[in-house]
């Protein structure tokens, strides 16, 4: 059976242009992302970070857990009326989204606002991508189907969510875990005799997954939760201490992701830095693309990247590190000359500490 080939990306690529090329760091945690709940000073803590390549993926997910875990507590406390949620990322912004359905007053602290966050920066993926979750199986099945089922509700209501098919090289154990995690939650992936690609020849695989914008997503939220008078304070803290002095409510859900490291003194915290190429928007792909790193066609940018330097805590970007991400997928397409991918950083980052590792593969 002859295949029809999807579109070829256009690659061509300018890294000195303006926002070409970013990079963000991973707030990965070993062992496990952390949602769990602790008193201190008579307040009623709620962590929800460390959620590592798949903050996106779980937030929605993550956020009800932390609306039920306060729900729970509301029964202790009577006659608490506020909230305070620390961080504007993804996980901080669906946090205080589902809190309002507890009919609380909301008010996000933060040094940052939403679009300068990491979650920002994201490529938009919805998988299980570099995150732990060993012995915590059940707990993330039902985080996977609350924030799967939140965002699908969103396709079409201007949260940038859109349904695409992930062609791969290789299985994908991010999204394989879904599968197995939850069945039937996305379709089964199917096996291709080869990728529909020009100068593609092996076998490969499609999945059937999300792309989330994370700059559209992150707007969007911000927009609903001025229009609820959800308060948004400014502010750098220095320290737990600094918290707990500053914020005025008894209930404090804390999203910091990475920053959690140095604020909650959190040594199971490590930065991974990724890269990511930006290329102008392409409305034709409308599909998703992995091979030793992978390319997103959002309606922003066609976006590639795929690297990770564990340990490493810059946002600062890499020219020849964008470039050579291009140049690999583009050499996939026959569009450019093969270089070895050692070039590229783009390898397995886990070392000895990390348990179950989720390999980056798309
Ligand atoms: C290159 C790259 C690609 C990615 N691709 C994907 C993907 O395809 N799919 C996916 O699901 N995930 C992806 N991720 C992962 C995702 O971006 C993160 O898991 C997610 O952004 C974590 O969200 P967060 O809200 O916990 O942290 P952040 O977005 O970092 O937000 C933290 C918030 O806490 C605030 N804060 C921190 N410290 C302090 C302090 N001391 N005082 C005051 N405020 C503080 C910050 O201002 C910020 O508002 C990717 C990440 C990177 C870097």
């Amino acid at each position: 059976m002859v295949t029809t080939n999807l579109p070829t990306p256009d690659f061509t690529f300018d890294p000195s242009q303006l926002g070409a090329c970013t990079a963000g760091v991973r707030p990965y945690r070993n062992g496990s992302y952390r949602l769990d709940a602790e008193t201190i000073s008579q307040k009623f803590i709620v962590h929800n970070y460390g959620h590592g390549g798949a903050g996106i993926t779980l937030s929605f997910g993550c956020a009800a857990k932390v609306r039920d875990i306060v729900k729970d507590h509301l029964v202790s406390s009577p006659g608490t009326t506020e909230v305070a949620v620390l961080g504007t990322g993804v996980m901080g912004l669906t946090a205080a989204t589902l809190l309002l359905d507890l009919g609380l007053k909301v008010t996000i602290y933060a040094d940052r606002a939403p679009l300068q966050t990491t979650s920002a920066k994201a490529g938009g993926q919805w998988a299980v991508s570099v995150v732990e979750y060993a012995g915590k199986e059940g707990e993330l099945a039902e985080i996977l189907k609350t924030a799967h089922r939140e965002f699908k509700n969103r396709i079409g209501q201007g949260y940038g969510v859109l349904e695409r098919p992930n062609y791969t090289a290789t299985p994908s154990e991010n999204l394989d875990v879904v599968i197995k995690l939850v069945p039937g939650l996305i379709p089964a992936r199917q096996s291709l005799s080869r990728l529909p690609f020009e100068h593609h020849t092996k076998r490969g695989f499609v999945y059937r997954t999300l792309l989330v914008e994370p700059p559209i997503l992150l707007a969007r939220l911000k927009a609903d939760l001025d229009n609820h008078g959800v308060a948004f304070v400014s502010k750098s803290f220095a320290s737990r201490s600094d918290v707990l002095t500053y914020v005025p409510q008894s209930i404090i859900v804390n999203c910091t992701g990475l920053g959690s490291m140095t604020l909650w003194s959190d040594p199971k915290m490590t930065p991974i830095k990724g890269q990511l190429a930006m290329l102008p928007p392409q409305p034709a792909l409308q599909y998703l693309y992995g091979q030793n790193g992978y390319m997103f066609p959002r309606s922003d940018h066609v976006v590639i990247g795929g690297t990770f330097e564990a340990g490493v805590n810059n946002e600062r970007p890499n020219k020849a590190v964008c470039r050579s991400l291009v140049d690999h997928i583009a050499s996939l397409f026959g569009r450019a000359a093969v270089k070895p991918l050692s070039d590229i950083h783009i390898h397995n980052p886990f070392h000895a500490p990390i348990v179950n590792p989720r390999v980056p593969d798309v």
